[in-house]
């Protein structure tokens, strides 16, 4: 379908974009550092080429083909390649690994594209009929091989595509309720949106290639989160497409009617169904909203302060603190600076931090934003800053927050051009109390060394405290290393040294990119075998045909040991 818009089959955004270093002059630096790869000297390989994928032919008999092109029209129901390609998996480094390596097990057979909810309950009722498998299929950025169909699947696999499902139908102004279609993607539901005076508030890093559905279906969490709350508080009512019928749960703020089937839904990775819309919290657009960078003289005073901000009565809509590699990372990304702004940055700033004995190398960046009324953003701006500096910071201004908030939709290129580069870039998260933030970081730099160590790479961990809760927050954790013969071997390693250590170490398996295939295997331990079977008894008696992306989530037999993988 022309008129919807998908990323590039290989990568991440749009063809044309990507990510450079030449006019960032502490870039190569860095990575060499962190890495011991010579941006200068590096060969990067070239993009695949698609005439080279060898894709096999789909697996649909006439009649299924026949009765979707009958529901959705002939234009609307595809077996082309590329089509293929696209819906079969997410932006998980081991997906593009995969996909860039020609190494797809299980690619899906045919894509749909329904126009409403009427012909989303056709398909539905099509694929359950002809025993085929349903995967639904938002902006197909997720992370967790939430999306991919399991190798060695015997039957046709359909993915279904919620493009043309991308309208704001309604706004009852005065509960600050919309209902929009779930395959909205984030830039024209805030369009769509901010066209009326409302904004939904939810700005996940991945928001220009994403949709309303997938972040309901993954657990979502935006940048703003502090103020505006996951998208498992956003979202209050939903209509998820099953065989024969649709749940429909009406958008009310709170609701005691027995074991949450909202909360369900929510996170269920296509599961439980197909979201067709959702009735979700909106917000009149704030009158201001900027974006303040403070700086810490190390990590530990920079968590007390968010700690304290969290338990205090100031609501800023973005609180995050950078670990000193992270800060280390995201100063040597900044553009070439000229005259004053370069004296500041360069001379002035590293003379009044040393001046108050600092010690370069352990300081941390922050950011946090204010939003509100003019009278509201500065009232929060000021109860911040006497927490802020209770505990030592510094304010340096709105300049950086600027530039965080407008490079923040593009870092996602960055993973794409390490990749070029032959190296690894990817990220895990995981939410933990309060009480367990240190630690759990500290247990996390030292597994990652280890890992490191153990495929014999020199490799790199750095960390930002992001999206804090009364009682915990989410560390956000990004690693790098250069590949050597076995890719996917060596980032398993790395990767699930990582998730060991947030399960041994009080945090969840993520805290919000979901679970997919690729966390599956620490379920069992984060939510406990009693967990499991619950979790598995729904799927079970919900999708006795195991229709609805089957394998995602709970691993559909008994978890492979995750310390094998
Ligand atoms: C660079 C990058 C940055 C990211 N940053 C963030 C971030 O800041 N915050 C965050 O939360 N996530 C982030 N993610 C992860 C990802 O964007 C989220 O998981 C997102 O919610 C997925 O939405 P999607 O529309 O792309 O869903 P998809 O990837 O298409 O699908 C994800 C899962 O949801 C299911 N699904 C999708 N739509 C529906 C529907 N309508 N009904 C039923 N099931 C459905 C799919 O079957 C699949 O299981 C990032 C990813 C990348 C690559």
């Amino acid at each position: 379908m022309s008129d919807v818009k998908h990323m590039k089959w290989w990568g991440w955004g749009v063809e044309g974009v990507g990510f450079h270093w030449q006019d960032k002059p502490g870039f190569a630096p860095i990575v060499m550092k962190a890495i011991g790869l010579d941006l200068h000297t590096a060969t990067p390989v070239q993009p695949p080429v698609f005439e080279d994928m060898t894709i096999p032919a789909p697996v649909a008999d006439a009649a299924l083909l026949a009765s979707l092109a009958g529901i959705v029209g002939e234009q609307a129901a595809t077996t082309d390649d590329m089509e293929r390609v696209v819906h079969t998996y997410g932006k998980s480094l081991r997906d593009l690994v995969r996909i860039r390596a020609n190494a797809v097990e299980r690619y899906v057979d045919v894509v749909v594209y329904p126009a409403d909810e009427t012909q989303v309950q056709g398909v539905v009722d099509a694929v359950v009929a002809a025993d085929a498998v349903l995967i639904p299929f938002g902006g197909g950025s997720n992370i967790a091989g939430s999306l991919e169909p399991m190798g060695g699947e015997k039957r046709t696999v359909v993915s279904l595509d919620l493009g043309r499902l991308n309208k704001l139908i309604s706004i009852d102004e005065k509960s600050g309720l919309a209902r929009i279609q779930a395959g909205v993607l984030g830039p024209d539901m805030e369009e769509q949106l901010n066209a009326k005076g409302w904004t939904l508030g939810h700005f996940p890093d991945s928001f220009t290639h994403s949709t309303l559905g997938g972040w309901i279906a993954t657990r979502s969490s935006g940048m703003q989160s502090d103020r505006f709350g996951d998208i498992s508080d956003i979202a209050r009512g939903m209509r998820v497409v099953r065989p024969g019928g649709a749940i429909a749960i009406r958008g009310i703020p709170s609701a005691s009617n027995g074991p949450s089937v909202r909360e369900m839904i929510l996170g269920s990775e296509g599961r439980l169904g197909v979201i067709t819309e959702a009735t979700v919290q909106v917000h009149r657009i704030a009158e201001k909203r900027d974006v303040y960078a403070y700086f810490f003289p190390n990590w530990k005073t920079g968590v007390e302060t968010m700690n304290e901000l969290a338990a205090s009565d100031v609501h800023p809509s973005i609180t995050r603190v950078s670990d000193p590699r992270e800060t280390e990372f995201t100063l040597a990304t900044s553009k070439e600076r000229h005259g004053f702004d370069k004296f500041a940055a360069e001379t002035m700033l590293p003379f009044l931090m040393r001046r108050k004995g600092w010690n370069l190398d352990d300081i941390c960046i922050s950011f946090i934003a204010y939003e509100g009324d003019a009278a509201y953003a500065k009232r929060q701006k000021k109860l911040v800053e006497s927490i802020v500096k209770k505990h030592g910071g510094m304010g340096v201004g709105a300049g950086p927050g600027v530039l965080y908030d407008q490079k923040k939709f593009d870092t996602p290129y960055l993973r794409d051009f390490l990749l070029d580069m032959g190296a690894a870039g990817d990220v895990s998260e995981s939410g933990m109390p309060w009480s367990q933030v240190v630690p759990l970081y500290d247990a996390v730099r030292a597994a990652a060394d280890k890992a490191f160590d153990e495929i014999g790479k020199q490799g790199w961990i750095m960390c930002h405290l992001s999206h804090s809760y009364h009682s915990g927050a989410c560390l956000y954790f990004t690693f790098s290393f250069a590949f050597g013969d076995d890719p996917i071997g060596e980032y398993d390693v790395v990767k699930s040294a990582i998730q060991q250590a947030f399960v041994d170490n009080g945090g969840s398996i993520s805290h919000h990119h979901g679970v997919g295939v690729e966390h599956s295997p620490w379920i069992e331990q984060d939510i406990s075998p009693e967990g499991v079977a619950v979790m598995r008894g729904l799927f079970a008696a919900s999708d006795p045909k195991g229709t609805f992306n089957p394998g995602k989530v709970v691993p559909d037999s008994a978890p492979a040991a995750a310390s094998t993988r």
